[in-house]
Formats: C-alpha cells, structure tokens, sequence
C-alpha cells in the first residue's frame, strides 16, 4: 500500500463522480476518482449523447438549484472550448387541473423563469405535428434543452485532469474501511484518503453495504427508443423542434428529445417507473 492520503477519493466516473472530482480539484483538494470499468463505458447511467436540462420543475428547489446549475454548465464550456449544451426550449404538456402540470406552471412563475403558455387554439401553429390531447394544457419552459451527454464528461474528465486530478479506471472497488483516513482497496490497489466520495449510480447499495451503510435504494431499468420520423426533418433541432414531456398522472410521463444525434430518430422514453414505451 501507498503511504500517499488523498484529500478525498471519488468512486465512480460517471457524471456526478466526474463532476465531484473536478469541482475538489478546483478547490485544490488532491483527488483520486476510481471507476471500475475501461473509460468512456456505456454501462452506467451517463453514457450517450444527449440529456435534457430544464427548469420546468413541480418542485419548487429544483428550479432554484437549476439557476445555478445553468451558469456552472456555462462556465464549464467557456474552460472546456466546446459546446455542451443547445438551447431547444421545453414543450411540457399535462392535464390542466391536475397536480403535476398545475405545480410545473406555478414554480415556472414564481421563479420567473421565461415560459410561453400555449393556448389550445393557437397550440398547432407554434408546433405542428403534435396533437394537444383533450383536456390538456400546454406551455414551454424556453431556457430549457439538450446537453451532450458523452461530451460533457470527456470535458469534465480532461479539466479534472488538467487541473492535476487523477483517475484510475478499470479497477473495481472491492471494498471499503472507515476510519480517519479511510482505505479503498480495488483489484489492483489500496489507497487512502482522508474522506469519500460514492457516486457509484446503480452500484451504490454493493458500495454503501462495504461502508457499513444500507439505503432503500432500488435500481429501475430504462428503456430508450428512437422513433422514425415519418417526414426526415421534421422533429429536428434544426427545424426547431423543442424537448418534450407529456404529464400523465395516473401513468408513467412520456418524454423526449428532438432529433439530433441519429438524423431521421426521435428519442423517446418513459419516466418515473420505468416503463417499456415499445409495450404501448
Ligand atoms: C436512459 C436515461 C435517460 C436519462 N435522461 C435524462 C435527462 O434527459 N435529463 C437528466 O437530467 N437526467 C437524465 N437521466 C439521468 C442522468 O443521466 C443520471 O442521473 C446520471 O447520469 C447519473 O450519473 P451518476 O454518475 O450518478 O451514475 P453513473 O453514470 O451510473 O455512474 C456511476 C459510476 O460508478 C461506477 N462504479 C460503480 N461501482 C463501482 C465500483 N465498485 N468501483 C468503481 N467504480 C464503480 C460505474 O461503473 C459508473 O461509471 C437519464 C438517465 C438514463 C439512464
């Protein structure tokens, strides 16, 4: 074992641990970040191209924390010299007088976060090639949009890195020793620290039960598809498509992005319980 003790050891190179792992080397903390697989990895929850970010929340702190969260992204693209993120503006449909879409709205205004609400009869001309189910209201979050998934941690990993911190992928954390200075040990080393940081996503429970922890957390598969565009082009970034999410309280929400990273494919999934939206 190294007699070396790191400020604060991050397992997991994901986006939160990335993240983590740059804002201590910012902070001149010496960081080590650990990830068990060969990076960058498609097996986590942080891989692909894209990922909205939005500011259409029912609760009300999200939206807080996002206003800061919007400069951070800025300032990291600014460091990084590429763009991460493409501003598209957020289509939120829902039932009008039910929870969901009425709390979206009214954290919207009380933050005073720039939003069009959208009148049924004037929906269809803003976006065509969507049909406002009955009953439904409209309105659209417009600092809302896509950020590049895959680029954004390759940025932040590089900063990390540019800024003296380290990372050790293809090793596996096997197990964990609290204490003062705690001590990781992987499949091909020990190391200390003087604290610990576990982003380890899906892995989190097999991580916190090493550290004597144990949290009601439940790991949910999501499914992602890519829908055909009947007209190529017409639910495109280009042709100002925005993001999507349709509210429906009594099942899962309905999402999506414009198509960008596949021409012709539109991404669509499922929120909250994970459902398979090929089954519907
Ligand atoms: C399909 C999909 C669509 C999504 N869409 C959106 C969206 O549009 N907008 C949005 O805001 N969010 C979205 N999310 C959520 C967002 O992507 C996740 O919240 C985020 O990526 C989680 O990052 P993470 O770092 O916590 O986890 P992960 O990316 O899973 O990272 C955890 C890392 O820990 C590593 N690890 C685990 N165990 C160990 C170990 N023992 N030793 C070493 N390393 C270990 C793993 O290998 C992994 O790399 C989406 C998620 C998915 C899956």
């Amino acid at each position: 074992m190294s007699t070396e003790v790191h400020d604060c050891i991050v397992i997991g190179a994901g986006i939160q641990g990335s993240s983590t792992a740059y804002h201590l080397a910012q902070n001149k903390q010496k960081t080590l970040l650990l990830e068990q697989f060969v990076l960058p990895h498609s097996r986590g929850s942080s891989h692909g191209q894209t990922r909205i970010i939005r500011k259409a929340y029912e609760e009300d702190f999200y939206t807080k924390m996002m206003h800061e969260s919007y400069e951070l992204w800025a300032q990291l693209e600014r460091e990084a010299g590429v763009q991460l993120f493409r501003r598209t503006g957020l289509l939120v449909m829902g039932p009008e007088n039910e929870e969901g879409f009425s709390n979206i709205k009214a954290t919207l205004q009380k933050n005073e976060v720039p939003t069009v609400l959208l009148e049924r009869k004037e929906f269809s001309q803003h976006i065509p090639n969507v049909n406002l189910t009955d009953g439904n209201g409209a309105l659209v979050d417009t600092t809302a949009g896509v950020l590049y998934a895959d680029r954004s941690l390759r940025a932040i990993q590089g900063l990390y890195q540019n800024k003296g911190g380290v990372i050790k992928d293809g090793e596996k954390v096997i197990d964990i020793k609290p204490g003062a200075v705690v001590t990781v040990t992987t499949e091909s080393g020990v190391y200390r620290g003087r604290s610990l940081v576990i982003t380890a996503g899906p892995w989190a429970n097999t991580l916190l039960t090493r550290a004597g922890l144990e949290l009601p957390l439940k790991v949910v598969k999501i499914n992602v598809c890519y829908w055909k565009e009947k007209i190529p082009g017409t639910y495109s970034v280009s042709h100002r498509f925005p993001c999507f999410v349709q509210y429906n309280p009594k099942e899962a929400e309905i999402y999506g992005l414009p198509s960008n990273e596949y021409p012709g494919l539109m991404k669509v999934s499922g929120r909250r319980c994970g459902i398979d939206v090929r089954a519907r």
